[in-house]
């Protein structure tokens, strides 16, 4: 298994993590692009958005509202925030494991990815 967030996941590869439930986990990205920058990820591994299939909708649905938490938790939910699924290569996506970007500070609206 090489996926370095499935490492991260097992504990096999450092990270902050912050937030753990049974489906998702959330960790500071260590190339922060902004002041907060956090990742929300499955427990279990999703290439991304092109692999998902019904029956996904809870998962999806409950990376956002965990987004949502953090962001009061970081006390950036009032100033607002960028939340971001980068997909395939074109979409920017480097990291093959589904994760939603939580994005925030005084820059976040500049940034395009
Ligand atoms: P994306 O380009 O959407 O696939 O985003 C991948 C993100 O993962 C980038 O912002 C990287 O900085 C971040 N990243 C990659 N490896 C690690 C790691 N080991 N720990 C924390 N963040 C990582
Ligand atoms: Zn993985």
């Amino acid at each position: 298994m090489s996926c370095i967030f499935c490492k991260i996941l097992s504990g096999e590869a450092p990270a902050t993590i912050i937030y753990r439930d049974e489906q998702v986990s959330a960790f500071r990205d260590f190339h922060p692009i902004a002041r907060t920058h956090i990742l929300i990820i499955p427990n279990h591994h999703i290439d991304s958005v092109n692999e998902l299939e019904p029956g996904d909708e809870l998962l999806v649905g409950h990376m956002v509202l965990v987004a949502k938490e953090l962001a009061k938790q970081e006390g950036v939910a009032e100033h607002g925030y960028r939340l971001m699924i980068n997909t395939g290569v074109h979409g920017g996506q480097t990291v093959p494991h589904l994760h939603v970007h939580l994005i925030a500070g005084k820059l976040a609206r500049f940034l395009v990815g």
